[in-house]
């Protein structure tokens, strides 16, 4: 998708039937090939936000545009064919566990094949191609024939990205894509992610608890606090003011502390597993 917006918010609220305000009016713009980091305490309406934009929550006011697409325009008929355009990457995965690879990344597809070909999974040649190489670039292609509850956390994430990307997506809603998995196996997954949203073009919003792994991988975050954005800027700017605006009173200069250390120790593991390799 080209175009400086790919995808623009304006002015999104949502109360809940209990009254409860989780969004208050937020606007964002993401370009394509742009990943934002999604970050707040729990609560801050993070969840909220991004299902809004797929409408699998219903928002109370505010617009939300795919490209010159109005999404909270759609009904029916056409916010299925919009939400063909929207993949997503779950934090558990959310594989169906008995099918083998090949099927579960073939199901991204079923958005688009008839209703029988789905029903006897079937799929077009072309589609069976173009999910090989989606395996070949998230490196599992040996793997096709497994079945997904086989795999170790890290691959199973792998498929889901596959997953995500047979849809042809014209942005990618991400939500915890590393919360089920040890930190080296989460670089790896962010690191992919990443490259991918850049040769693809993609614009991405990931919704991520882990601060530090944010600032190594996304270029831009978004600090949402009790319903509205309180910090949408370059990760550099993302300094103990602007934490403890988003956060809270918590001292994030130990929170860091640990962290580089844990980001030390990691490195190191690797580069000895590297050597031995
Ligand atoms: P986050 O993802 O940042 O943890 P959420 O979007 O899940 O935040 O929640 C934002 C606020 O909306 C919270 O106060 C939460 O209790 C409330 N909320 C979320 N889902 C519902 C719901 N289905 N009904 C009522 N309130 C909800």
């Amino acid at each position: 998708m080209s175009g400086a917006q790919a995808l623009r918010i304006e002015g999104l609220v949502k109360r809940y039937e209990t009254g409860e305000e989780a969004l208050k009016g937020v606007s964002l713009a993401v370009s394509s090939g742009e990943i934002v980091g999604l970050i707040g305490p729990s609560g801050a309406g993070k969840s909220t936000l991004i299902r809004c934009i797929n409408r699998l929550v219903e928002p109370t006011a505010g617009r939300v545009f795919l490209g010159t697409l109005e999404l909270t325009a759609l009904g029916g008929a056409e916010l299925r064919r919009a939400r063909r355009r929207i993949g997503m990457i779950f934090q558990e995965f959310a594989l169906v566990e008995r099918l083998t690879v090949m099927e579960n990344v073939l199901s991204g597809r079923l958005g688009y094949v008839a209703f029988w070909q789905s029903f006897t999974r079937r799929f077009p040649p072309a589609d069976i191609e173009r999910a090989f190489a989606l395996l070949e670039r998230v490196g599992l292609v040996e793997h096709a024939d497994r079945r997904a509850d086989a795999l170790s956390g890290g691959q199973r994430q792998r498929v889901g990205i596959a997953r995500a990307l047979a849809q042809e997506p014209d942005l990618l809603l991400i939500d915890e894509p590393t919360a089920a998995l040890d930190p080296k196996t989460s670089r790896q997954i962010m690191r992919l992610i990443r490259e991918i949203c850049e040769e693809r073009r993609l614009p991405a919003i990931i919704n991520i608890h882990d601060v530090v792994l944010a600032q190594q991988f996304v270029e831009r975050i978004v600090g949402l606090r009790a319903g509205q954005i309180v910090f949408d800027g370059p990760v550099e700017a993302l300094d103990d003011t602007a934490l403890t605006r988003i956060y809270g009173e918590e001292d994030w200069t130990a929170v860091r502390r640990r962290a580089a250390a844990q980001a030390r120790l990691d490195a190191l593991d690797e580069e000895r597993l590297e050597g031995l390799a």
